[in-house]
């Protein structure tokens, strides 16, 4: 940090005392609602790139396929996938911070962020209702909350759709994907949801 970078960073703690820090740098932020600052938001890989039509992966933009080698060789049980940025350290600090340092509002303000930057695509007019991925029992207890459901929460208030807990549950506490191949991760979760 360069000595003008901690002059706004003192100024912005007497100013803004109470407000949160930028999820993956830690400066004060101006703004509530905010989850990164100004320049943790041009570090973030977005994806402006041309995707794969399947599950919106960042691909070469001279390729001919409109599906990317994952989603050709191997079958989905989800017809669209979106994301905003590419997995990268950057982003793994915002997840990392949702998951297992029990930060709420940055679970419902990323899902704002998600709506912000999502609300003109055709295919979300399609949605009738948003179910998050469900969390069992004793991980729900242990974090407090369904990130999902938090970050749908955020997406759904503003985008005025039906948020539904109650349809898809997940009643066999599993594993924690962590570290584990996407095989594993598949055979893990297999036969833990079930559907109202
Ligand atoms: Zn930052
Ligand atoms: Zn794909």
């Amino acid at each position: 940090m360069n000595e003008n970078n901690i002059v706004i960073e003192t100024i912005n703690r007497i100013l803004f005392p109470r407000n949160p820090k930028c999820s993956v740098c830690n400066r004060i932020l101006i703004h509530k609602d905010d989850i990164y600052c100004s320049k943790c938001d041009e570090k973030l890989e977005w994806i402006h790139s041309r995707r794969c039509d399947i599950c919106g992966r960042a691909m070469d933009s001279n390729g001919y396929s409109n599906i990317c080698e994952n989603c050709e060789k191997d079958e989905n049980y989800f017809s669209k996938g979106y994301s905003l940025w590419s997995y990268d350290k950057y982003s793994k600090r915002i997840i990392k911070k949702i998951k297992y340092g029990g930060y709420e509002r940055l679970a419902i303000n990323l899902g704002k962020v998600l709506y912000e930057n999502t609300f003109n695509l055709d295919f979300l007019n399609e949605i009738d209702i948003v179910i998050p991925t469900p969390s069992d029992k004793i991980r729900f207890i242990k974090r407090g909350y369904n990130q999902a459901y938090l970050i749908a929460k955020g997406f759904c208030d503003k985008r005025d759709l039906p948020l539904r807990e109650d349809i898809v549950l997940k009643e066999i506490a599993t594993k924690d994907q962590i570290g584990l191949s996407e095989k594993e991760r598949k055979a893990n979760l297999k036969g833990a949801f079930s559907v109202k």
